[in-house]
């Protein structure tokens, strides 16, 4: 570890970022590759080298999952924790890596060689459980591949000597539409926007009815024009490809195999909106992409398709750079995401303003997310009247779905926009379907009955996540999850939802210990009506949707836990006492508090 000569480490880092505090982010990734965590003394480097506060850097490290301000180990393993990652027996695996490892789950060896622990939704429920060792992902884990990650940590070999396969990502591409039609020739779209002339690509853009694909499905030629009007020193282009609902992993095979698409998607909306930068914001979940995506920008702008007078057009400068977040959900929120490119913890902005007027660095700025970005290459080509006449009349185009969970066939599929849950499930091969979750813990819990309901935002609006659940899950406890989910991914800057999501997180497992009560059903609504009322955004208005939803659509799964009428409080301190009564051998009437019955 380069513990003595902070100089010779951090200074390249430094001057590879210009010493700007704008790109601390990333600046901490690099120097934490270096020390496997940040190190006090590199971080007293970098505050003087910065001039910002210590403090600021801890405060922004503090806030990210994936950084870490004490050493966590040589191998840092984290198994993906979604509901599919459970349904496919991610904890037992995570249990039997402890064993052999012998190191408990959220502490760091003895030895300091390794920690393990859960975190939420990798990206990879297609091909899982899946985990990441220092930031890079591995799936499709069983019993054997756990056993030999163990002899490769225990003989401490490399991670760039481990085997390729562990670290293979298949895009399963199950149904191509427009979207993932192969036909696209690099530079075609910008090709084609250059002869129409910008006005004329917004106008397009506005006629195709294409609405963002992050899940909010605002008009994209509206936000384009807004931020093309409005006036500043520069603008910005910014790609959300922060997947991070857990379910969702359709960006993840856009950045894959269709990068050219989205990078070209951006370069149109600069064009568009006057901006010479355009940032892609990659979740660090989807670290082992970057070089692949920088490789892609290296290769465009060879090509003249990014940096000075792209395809030859004096005066159309645009590049692209990629920014790494670092777990954190929170930083899909287009504000929260602009705070973590500017150097910050991911914290909701107050809205308004919006940032087509005020976004990064204040300035006027497109975000937009990988699949929104994608769709606007076709309509470069082939005009907007083209594209609206796809999919509804409210809901033009297509739309790619992540499926997994309990189905044969779990992968990427594209349909027009309109298709029924019902045809996505017989497409996937899945039997004696009880739920399909759509658009992750934040959107809606599908019940058979309700099977003929559409994809489009009219009906079942998306960003993606279509989770399957067949009638041997209990629904309880897909919504349990969920909610352990929020508690842990609140941002925790307003009250409303860091306390709501606890005190929901509590709700749950007190059910699920057996203290339930009809009153508890009370308290539920009492807090979704706080944190719709008072949350400051997204992430509170929606925790409560899956329990909600669950209650209405599968409330013996509910009833089934209640073992009484009268409200019981979650804490029972006589059978907190069992471990003592234990260790001393005594269950005598003395040993216990009452003689109420130890639940279940
Ligand atoms: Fe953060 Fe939750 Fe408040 Fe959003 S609602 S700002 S996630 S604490």
């Amino acid at each position: 570890m380069p513990e003595n000569d902070h100089a010779s480490y951090l200074n390249p880092i430094l001057s590879r970022y210009r010493y700007q505090a704008t790109h601390l982010m990333q600046i901490l990734r690099e120097a934490q590759e270096c020390y496997d965590y940040l190190h006090p003394d590199a971080i007293d480097y970098l505050t003087a080298e910065l001039r910002i506060p210590r403090t600021k850097i801890e405060g922004v490290a503090s806030f990210y999952s994936f950084f870490y301000l004490r050493s966590r180990g040589r191998y840092r393993v984290l198994f993906s924790d979604n509901i599919t990652d459970r349904m496919l027996g991610n904890v037992a695996l995570m249990k039997r890596m402890c064993n052999q490892l012998w190191v408990e789950p959220g502490k760091v060896s003895e030895d300091g060689l390794v920690s393990i622990d859960l975190t939420s939704c990798t990206g990879m429920c297609d091909q899982g459980p899946a985990l990441l060792v220092n930031n890079i992902a591995i799936t499709r884990l069983d019993t054997g591949r756990v056993d030999e990650i163990c002899d490769l940590i225990r003989e401490q070999v490399p991670l760039a000597q481990w085997p390729q396969e562990f670290f293979r990502v298949t895009d399963n591409i199950r149904r191509k539409d427009i979207l993932l039609d192969d036909s696209f020739i690099s530079g075609a779209a910008l090709a084609a926007a250059l002869i129409r002339g910008p006005e004329a690509l917004l106008a397009e853009v506005q006629v195709s009815n294409l609405r963002g694909r992050g899940g909010a499905g605002f008009a994209t030629g509206v936000k384009w024009e807004s931020c093309r009007n409005a006036p500043g020193e520069a603008h910005y282009v910014v790609c959300n490809a922060d997947e991070g609902e857990p379910g969702t992993f359709k960006d993840r095979v856009l950045l894959t195999s269709y990068a050219d698409k989205v990078f070209e998607g951006m370069a149109l909306c600069g064009f568009v909106i006057g901006a010479r930068k355009g940032m892609l914001y990659l979740r660090g979940e989807y670290h082992y992409l970057l070089q692949h995506l920088n490789a892609v920008l290296e290769r465009r702008r060879q090509q003249k398709l990014l940096g000075s007078g792209i395809l030859g057009q004096t005066g159309f400068d645009f590049d692209i750079e990629i920014h790494l977040g670092a777990g954190a959900y929170i930083c899909g929120e287009e504000s929260a995401l602009i705070e973590s490119l500017e150097g910050k913890r991911g914290t909701p902005r107050n809205r308004p303003p919006f940032p087509v007027t005020h976004g990064y660095l204040n300035q006027p700025t497109v975000v937009n997310n990988v699949e929104t970005f994608a769709a606007t290459c076709h309509i470069a080509q082939k005009g907007g009247a083209w594209y609206a006449g796809i999919g509804t009349g409210k809901s033009a185009g297509s739309k790619i779905l992540s499926v997994s969970g309990d189905c044969e066939r779990p992968g990427i599929y594209e349909y027009p926009f309109g298709v029924s849950v019902q045809r996505v499930l017989e497409d996937c091969g899945a039997k004696d379907t009880q739920a399909v979750q759509v658009s992750g813990p934040s959107g809606i819990t599908v019940a058979a009955h309700e099977f003929g309901r559409r994809i489009a935002f009219e009906d079942l609006p998306t960003a993606g996540a279509f989770m399957v659940f067949d009638a041997t899950r209990d629904m309880f406890e897909v919504a349990r999850n969920f909610v352990h989910f929020f508690a842990h991914e609140s941002c925790g800057f307003c009250t409303p939802c860091r306390v709501g999501t606890s005190l929901l997180k509590n709700l749950m497992d007190k059910l699920h210990n057996g203290h339930g009560s009809p009153y508890d059903f009370t308290e539920i609504e009492r807090l979704n009506q706080i944190l719709l009322s008072m949350s400051h955004c997204g992430l509170g208005h929606t925790a409560c949707n899956p329990v909600l939803d669950t209650i209405a659509k599968f409330r013996p799964a509910y009833e089934q836990r209640l073992q009484q009428l009268e409200f019981t409080p979650a804490f029972n301190l006589d059978w907190s006492l069992q471990a003592a009564r234990r260790m001393t051998g005594r269950d005598d009437s003395g040993a216990h508090m009452h003689d109420r019955q130890e639940p279940r």
